[in-house]
């Protein structure tokens, strides 16, 4: 199969306990190529759009202000079946279902501060990689 590309958080829980290098690292170790990075923070109406599909959950005021709370790594990431692969290597979104050796279960404290976003399927990877870069980040 052909290269893939997808998007990645590193949530602010993360960032603030010090284990963004490990989730790079596991990353790279996983085989996937960092094409852009950056650390940014998200205003309450980013997170907002970021999360539109959950606005309706009960969780969603929790979620937004926890990814608001502090700055956060923002990746764009390739290897052959990206999207798949990162969604394996991140662990289920509940920490606590999560398989061994997977980030979420290395790094996350609960299923709402779980260290790390990856992208679902293709349309939205498409999406949120144009949320945070431009075509020139994306070339290299
Ligand atoms: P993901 O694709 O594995 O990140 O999971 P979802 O798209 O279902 O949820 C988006 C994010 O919302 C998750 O990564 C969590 O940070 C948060 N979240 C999901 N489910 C819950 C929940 O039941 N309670 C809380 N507090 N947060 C949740």
């Amino acid at each position: 199969m052909s290269q893939q590309r997808t998007f990645s958080i590193i949530k602010p829980d993360a960032v603030k306990t010090g284990h963004a290098g490990d989730i790079i690292a596991l990353l790279e170790k996983a085989g996937f190529k960092i094409l852009a990075l950056r650390m940014t923070r998200l205003t309450e109406k980013q997170a907002q759009g970021f999360y539109a599909v959950h606005r309706e959950k009960g969780f969603f005021p929790s979620l937004v202000r926890f990814m608001t709370e502090g700055p956060i790594i923002v990746m764009a990431l390739e290897r052959e079946s990206a999207i798949q692969k990162l969604r394996e290597v991140m662990g289920a979104t509940n920490p606590a279902n999560a398989a061994e050796g997977t980030i979420r279960k290395s790094f996350a404290e609960s299923i709402e501060r779980n260290c790390i976003h990856g992208s679902d399927a293709p349309e939205t990877a498409e999406v949120e990689l144009r949320y945070f870069f431009s075509t020139l980040d994306l070339q290299n």
